[in-house]
């Protein structure tokens, strides 16, 4: 079974929490499953799990290189040279990073909720939105990469993994994906 979850913000990716933070355990139900990969706990949008661990290797395994697509909200203006270092890869302290795809949106997606708690605003400065794709899964790497091109994530939102789409799931909402046995939708 394949279960497509809009992690909230704030949400840790396990299942426990010593410090009794809120958990994937708060939403999903469901015994025997685990993430498939993961995301930061300031980091929303689409998280999948499963019970099958042949499947959750093909997720999660770097050779699939499965892509991953975010929306990411930026501090200050993308410059066209910030967005081709970011499509060239730039150099991480772990290494390179692999191309991306980038391109810079007309402000806010307007089907998107309201991050809670809102993002910290700062009058003076500028924000940007971006659509990055990446076929890695390193620690915060989206972060990493737009912090090395000069642009601090403010916000970041998971909308694909692989051909799987948050679609239409809305914060705290999961939904069971019917899928081949590669896992496709
Ligand atoms: N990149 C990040 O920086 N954080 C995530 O949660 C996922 C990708």
């Amino acid at each position: 079974m394949l279960i497509l979850f809009n992690k909230p913000y704030g949400v840790l990716c396990q299942f426990t929490d010593s410090e009794g933070r809120p958990t994937l355990a708060d939403f999903i139900r469901r015994k025997g499953v685990y993430a498939a990969g993961r995301l930061d706990r300031d980091t929303e949008g689409l998280l999948l799990l499963t019970d099958d661990g042949a499947l959750a290797h093909r997720l999660t395994d770097p050779r699939h290189k499965q892509e991953k697509t975010y929306l990411v909200q930026v501090e200050g203006k993308p410059s066209e040279a910030a967005l081709d270092a970011l499509r060239r890869g730039v150099v991480l302290n772990d290494g390179p990073t692999r191309p991306a795809r980038v391109r810079t949106l007309d402000g806010e997606p307007d089907w998107l909720w309201p991050r809670d708690p809102p993002v910290r605003f700062r009058r003076h400065i500028p924000t940007a939105w971006l659509e990055l794709t990446i076929s890695e899964g390193r620690n915060r790497q989206v972060r990493r990469m737009t912090a090395a091109v000069g642009l601090p994530t403010l916000r970041l939102v998971r909308i694909r993994v692989g051909e799987h789409e948050l679609g239409d799931l809305a914060p705290g909402e999961q939904q069971v994906a019917v899928h081949d046995r590669a896992g496709k939708p």
